[in-house]
């Protein structure tokens, strides 16, 4: 494997890991620490020959994991670490090398991003100690969109707020919108063009690219802002805090845990934040399974007709992210209700669509097209890094 990255993804419960070689569609070694502080934790993923790996960790913490995953890594020597940072604030723009003074800047920031950020630092601070001499790069969620212009970023609060505390919109999953619009700009006959994206896991947010660069999307000060997810509300109108903690005395703590962690699919359904899960239930006539797709595909729909008034001329819809790349019927749902920007699927073509398939899904004509990208946040995490450290510094 020739000059290989390690990106690092590091949650409060779970480290995600890949060990990126410099020739793109090399083979990967990568994998994922889960349950990390419990009994039960556990490292599984595949080695350089593409065999599973699965081991008890048990009790593992951060610097534990850290470790295992160097063994893992057998002997292949990284040139740098790419670590995924949620929030990089106003201040970072771009991937940005990682030494003491820096950690500090970070450590300060994650006010503004207190579920994330802390987590993050802690995967930095346990690779620095393993890994003392080697580059370490931060690779910022929210720094593919530091183009957006004040009209999109801006809330209409007073300005103090954001002069002070920084409240404006910044957005996140910037690695996935970043990699997916220069992929399909390097796809399609349209480069360069306007393009909104749908990236759709766990959570999900839309974007509008224009000539590669951000210039609106629909997450904001957090990743709760905008459409439906897994467990998140998306967009709840603001009165809802005042009426609940006047309704049922509910604390600022109580209502963050009900709009993070028990709205959204989950929610709306009573059933799974998992969509295979609710496609399933609702073919069995759940009507609650039923009622959260029909939700999630018409807030989907809206947000892109929102986002559509960023770009000065609509060249497609791309569609990534677990159920943006394999539920063929939610994309078809979300296209069907936006027939006046001239969309049409190929049945055939969405249908085949699923797996890992990258391909243009629309029925073709001159109007805007439709694609499926798979993303991969790792391989923008690594060509940034790299791009960093071949940079000679002054
Ligand atoms: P994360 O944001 O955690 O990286 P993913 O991008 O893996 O998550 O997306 C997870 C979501 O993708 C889940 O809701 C899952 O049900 C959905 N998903 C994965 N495969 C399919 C499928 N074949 N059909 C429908 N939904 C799917």
């Amino acid at each position: 494997m020739q000059d290989p990255v390690l990106v690092i993804n590091c949650g409060s419960s779970s480290i995600k890991y890949a060990l990126v070689p410099s020739v793109p569609q090399a083979p990967r070694l990568a994998g994922l620490v889960e349950r990390l502080g419990a009994v039960d934790a556990r490292l599984t993923g595949t080695d350089r020959r593409g065999q599973r790996v699965s081991r008890a960790l048990h009790g593992a913490g951060h610097h534990e994991a850290m470790a295992a995953i160097l063994e893992q890594l057998e002997g292949l020597a990284p040139i740098g670490v790419g670590h995924r940072i949620v929030h990089g604030g106003e201040r970072f723009t771009a991937a940005t090398l990682l030494n003491d003074a820096m950690m500090r800047r970070l450590e300060a920031m994650s006010e503004l991003a207190p579920l994330h950020n802390p987590a993050n630092l802690e995967g930095v601070a346990a690779t620095r100690r393993l890994f003392p001499t080697l580059p370490q790069v931060a690779v910022f969620d929210t720094a593919f969109h530091q183009s957006l212009p004040p009209r999109a970023y801006r809330y209409a609060l007073p300005e103090a707020l954001y002069r002070n505390l920084g409240i404006r919109r910044y957005g996140f999953h910037g690695s996935s919108h970043a990699y997916v619009s220069r992929r399909v700009d390097r796809l399609s006959d349209r480069a360069q063009g306007g393009w909104l994206i749908a990236h759709l896991g766990n959570g999900c947010s839309t974007c509008a690219v224009w000539q590669g660069r951000s210039l609106d999307t629909s997450m904001g000060l957090t990743p709760l802002e905008g459409l439906v997810m897994g467990t998140r509300s998306g967009d709840v109108d603001p009165g809802l805090h005042a009426h609940l903690s006047r309704r049922l005395g509910w604390s600022p703590a109580r209502i963050d845990t009900l709009l993070n962690k028990e709205s959204g699919l989950l929610g709306l359904s009573g059933l799974s934040n998992d969509m295979r899960r609710l496609e399933q239930a609702a073919a069995e006539h759940h009507a609650g399974a039923a009622l959260a797709i029909e939700v999630f595909s018409y807030r989907l729909a809206k947000s892109l007709a929102g986002l559509s008034c960023a770009l000065p001329r609509l060249d497609g819809i791309v569609f990534t992210g677990g159920i943006g790349e394999n539920a063929a019927a939610i994309r078809a749902r979300a296209i069907d209700q936006l027939p006046h920007f001239g969309l049409r699927l190929s049945a055939t073509a969405n249908a085949h669509a699923v797996d890992g398939q990258e391909g243009r899904i629309d029925a073709g004509g001159g109007g805007p097209q439709v694609w499926v990208i798979p993303t991969d946040e790792e391989a923008h995490i690594a060509g940034e890094t790299r791009r960093l450290l071949e940079i000679p510094r002054p």
